[in-house]
C-alpha cells in the first residue's frame, strides 16, 4: 500500500554521453517523485532513457555518461551529492537494483550461499552463522528451499537465479528497490510467478519499486503510478489505471494500442509508425510531432511543457491539453 509521502524526489533530472565530437543529451529535465510503498513504472520504447535515469537514481551512471543537472532527493537528502561511506550505504542498504538479465550476473563458480552472504557481511554488522542464518532467511522468503543455500548458480532454473537477486537486492532491507526488466529473460509463466512475488513481498516488507520493463500491460497491473518517457523526456506520468483507461498524451495512447488489451475483445494491434528520433537531431518543437497523428503546426516549432492537470489525474506535456 502506497503512502503520500514522497521517498525520492528527482527535479529536472539531466544526464549526458561525453563522445569524443559531441555530447549526446540521453535524458533531459526528467521530474517524479517515487512515494513510500509505491510501485513506480517507467514505460517507453528502447532507447527513451528509462535505464538511464535508474542508473542515475542509483548513482551508478559511469563515464561517458555524466549527471550534468537536476536534483535527486532521497529522505530529504541530496543523493547526488553522496561520497564514501555514505554513498556505499546508498546503495543496497537503502536503495538496491535488479538489473536487466540479473540472472547472469552470479558469479558461475561461486556457490549461491557465498554470493548473498557476501552482501549481508560486507554492508551489516552480521558474519559467521548470523550471516548464513540471514540468507537462509532470504532464500526461504523468495521461495528457495534453504538447503539449496550451497548449489552453484548452474543448478538453479533461470526463474530461480532470477529470484536469487532479489533475495540479494532485498537481503539488506531497502527503501527502494531498483527494477530494469527484472523478468525480461524468463517465460511469461515464470514471469507472472515472479512478479506476483515481487507484490506479496512488497506487501509484507513495504518497499517502494521503481519498475522498467517494456511490457506495459504488466506494468498497468503491477505499478501504482506510471511515468510514460519519449526520446529522454517524460511525456506523461498518471495512476496506472488511468492510463490504462484514460491516456491523455497521444504517444501513450499510442504505446497502449501497440499491446494486446489485458480484457475484452480481440482487437488488432497497432503499432507506432516511424521510430524514435536519433539523439544528435532532435526535431525542434515537440519530439513526438514527427510521429503523432494529432500534431498541430505549434508543436513543430514550441516543445510542450509538462503541466498538471489535477481534473484529468494526470501529469503531461502535449499542447492538445493546453
Ligand atoms: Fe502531438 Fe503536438 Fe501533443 Fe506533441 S504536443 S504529442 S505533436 S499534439
Amino acid at each position: 500500500m502506497s503512502s503520500d509521502r514522497v521517498l525520492m524526489k528527482v527535479r529536472d533530472l539531466t544526464v549526458d554521453y561525453m563522445g569524443d565530437f559531441e555530447v549526446l543529451r540521453a535524458v533531459e529535465n526528467v521530474s517524479f517523485d517515487i512515494r513510500e510503498g509505491e510501485a513506480f513504472g517507467l514505460a517507453g520504447e528502447s532507447g527513451c532513457g528509462k535505464s538511464t535515469v535508474a542508473f542515475a537514481l542509483a548513482r551508478l551512471t559511469r563515464l561517458p555518461g555524466l549527471v550534468t543537472g537536476g536534483a535527486i532527493e532521497f529522505g530529504g537528502e541530496d543523493v547526488l551529492g553522496f561520497t564514501g561511506d555514505r554513498l556505499r550505504a546508498y546503495r543496497w542498504r537503502e536503495v538496491s537494483f535488479v538489473f536487466q538479465s540479473a540472472m547472469n550476473a552470479l558469479n558461475p563458480v561461486i556457490p549461491a550461499s557465498e554470493q548473498i552472504i557476501d552482501a549481508i557481511e560486507t554492508h551489516t554488522g552480521k558474519t559467521g552463522d548470523a550471516a548464513r542464518k540471514r540468507a537462509a532467511e532470504m532464500f526461504e522468503l523468495v521461495g528457495i528451499h534453504p538447503d539449496r543455500l550451497d548449489d552453484y548458480p548452474h543448478q538453479f532454473s533461470g526463474g530461480m537465479r532470477q529470484r536469487i537477486c532479489i533475495a540479494i537486492a532485498l537481503c539488506l532491507n531497502p527503501k527502494l528497490i531498483i527494477m530494469d526488466e527484472p523478468t525480461t529473460a524468463l517465460d511469461v509463466v515464470v514471469q507472472r510467478d515472479i512478479i506476483e512475488q515481487i507484490v506479496a513481498l512488497k506487501a509484507e516488507l513495504g518497499f517502494s519499486v521503481l519498475f522498467i520493463t517494456h511490457d506495459l500491460g504488466l506494468m498497468i497491473e503491477f505499478c501504482d503510478r506510471i511515468g510514460v518517457m519519449y526520446a529522454g523526456e517524460m511525456v506523461e506520468i498518471a495512476p496506472a489505471e488511468a492510463i490504462l483507461t484514460a491516456p491523455q498524451h497521444p504517444y501513450t495512447r499510442a504505446l497502449g494500442r501497440s499491446f494486446p488489451p489485458l480484457s475484452g475483445p480481440r482487437v488488432r494491434m497497432e503499432g507506432i509508425a516511424g521510430s524514435p528520433p536519433d539523439l544528435s537531431e532532435l526535431p525542434v518543437g515537440c519530439r513526438f510531432a514527427p510521429r503523432c497523428g494529432e500534431a498541430l503546426p505549434l508543436c513543430r516549432h514550441a516543445a510542450p511543457a509538462m503541466i498538471s492537470y489535477p481534473e484529468k489525474r494526470c501529469q503531461a506535456a502535449c499542447h492538445l491539453l493546453q
